[in-house]
């Protein structure tokens, strides 16, 4: 059986044997060479596909946890604002735990396959009329009754647990990587993984965080934050590791998409791609070995493929007409 990351990591999470484990077989996710990004960008590029998590992001790394110490606490139900993949990852894993899970999602900005992922297990999903803020405000609120556990990535046990991916890089690297690039968002992660290297004591990699140019309106919709709640300590993760933030339009974004699927067979949210962009447009500070992490799935997000893809051909159940329009397309 899949050793997951509570069990991978017991001792270095805050867990006990009285917690009840709340899993899917989180972690352990698959760390493959990127041959030919490696020879374009002139780096040995690695890509951790947390893109293969059991809701397909990162999220649940921290979620397994999340949900297990709000079990442990007698919570009956999860909350949390989102139309993203905190939402699917918490609503799953509620699921799982046997917890209802109540999800708020501000009216308007919705993801496909995230909120479907939310819906088919069986989230109460409510449109809240007003912003983020204030849809996360009433939460924290409902949190501080005690009925409704917080979920949301101020919640101190999703750090802990997403610190986990540092923890594995080494393992199976069987070093530091010198770089560890990623998307910047709230900087739950980058602040998570900061924690995670300072943890092992063994050193630092340069981290390089990729943040949307336009943070309030970017394609890349799981970085689409327009005031990061993690910002102070994950820019001062990239600080002391020497890294760099790295600020990128939708384009570059969208052009690095591209090549992770097309070179590499990757398919990811845009957002995952944030990474590679910043490789790209800050090449000064990559060399080495260098780890990009994958957030998530790009199943999450058809619409971009909509926008950023060529439709499929009509054409007669003819050979040669099926030849000539392959051809043509080609
Ligand atoms: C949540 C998320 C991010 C952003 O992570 P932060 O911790 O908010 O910086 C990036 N990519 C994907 C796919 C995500 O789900």
């Amino acid at each position: 059986m899949t050793v997951a990351v509570i069990e991978r990591y017991h001792d270095r999470l805050p867990v006990s044997d009285a917690t009840p484990v709340v899993s899917l077989g989180e972690g352990s996710t698959p760390l493959i060479a990127a041959p030919r990004l490696s020879e374009s960008l002139g780096v040995e590029l690695f890509l951790k596909l947390e893109s293969m998590n059991p809701t397909s992001s990162f999220k649940d790394r921290g979620m397994t946890v999340a949900v297990s110490k709000a079990l442990e606490a007698g919570a009956e139900a999860v909350i949390c604002a989102s139309t993203g993949n905190t939402a699917a990852s918490a609503a799953t894993y509620a699921a799982r735990g046997g917890l209802r899970a109540v999800i708020l999602q501000p009216a308007g900005a919705v993801a496909l396959g995230k909120l479907a992922q939310a819906r088919a297990v069986g989230a109460v999903v409510l449109e809240v009329m007003g912003s983020f803020d204030q849809a996360l405000g009433a939460a924290r609120e409902l949190a501080e009754r005690g009925t409704h556990a917080l979920v949301n990535s101020l919640n101190p046990h999703r750090l802990e647990g997403q610190k986990t991916l540092a923890f594995e890089l080494v393992e199976e690297l069987g070093e530091l990587p010198d770089v560890v690039a990623l998307p910047y968002g709230g900087g739950g992660n980058t602040r998570a993984v900061g924690l995670g290297f300072e943890e092992l004591g063994a050193g630092m990699p340069r981290v390089v965080a990729g943040q949307a140019a336009d943070r309030a309106a970017t394609v890349a919709t799981a970085i689409r934050i327009a005031d990061p709640v993690h910002r102070k300590e994950a820019d001062a993760v990239v600080a002391r590791s020497e890294g760099k933030v790295v600020t990128l339009s939708d384009d570059e974004i969208l052009a690095a998409w591209r090549e992770l699927a097309r070179h590499e067979g990757v398919f990811c949210e845009p957002s995952s791609a944030a990474s590679v962009a910043a490789l790209r447009h800050a090449p000064e500070i990559a060399g080495g070995r260098v780890v990009c992490v994958i957030t998530g799935h790009g199943l999450k997000d058809p619409r971009v493929v909509e926008q950023e893809t060529a439709p499929p051909i009509q054409v007669d159940a003819d050979p040669d007409a099926i030849a000539e329009a392959a051809d043509r397309a080609a």
